[in-house]
């Protein structure tokens, strides 16, 4: 039990989130924080595991793929871009292009 520390954490910012509330899960035996966003504004409820570990809650991941679909079709450094991949777990974007030479 980390209470008094879960306490210390709340109004504080980890990467993105500011951690607004927290509690004691009896079922899971863990604290919950109470987070929002800073980059979409978004609340919710997650483990400091989670909290530690992301930047922001996942809307970032779902802007860089929004740009990546924006790609498709278009020519850059002499390759047409034809796909592209979005690795979740390692966050990397890769591109299939295609040399338009
Ligand atoms: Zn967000």
């Amino acid at each position: 039990m980390d209470k008094p520390r879960a306490a210390d954490r709340i109004g504080t910012t980890v990467g993105n989130f500011k951690i607004l509330d927290y509690k004691w899960d009896y079922e899971k035996k863990e604290t919950f924080y109470f987070i929002k966003c800073e980059l979409c504004h978004n609340e919710k409820w997650t483990q400091w595991s989670v909290v530690k570990k992301a930047v922001g809650c996942g809307c970032q991941d779902e802007r860089k793929i929004a740009i990546a679909i924006k790609k498709i079709g278009t020519i850059s450094n002499n390759s047409k871009i034809l796909d592209y991949n979005w690795d979740e777990n390692n966050k990397i974007m890769t591109y299939f292009v295609k040399c338009i030479y």
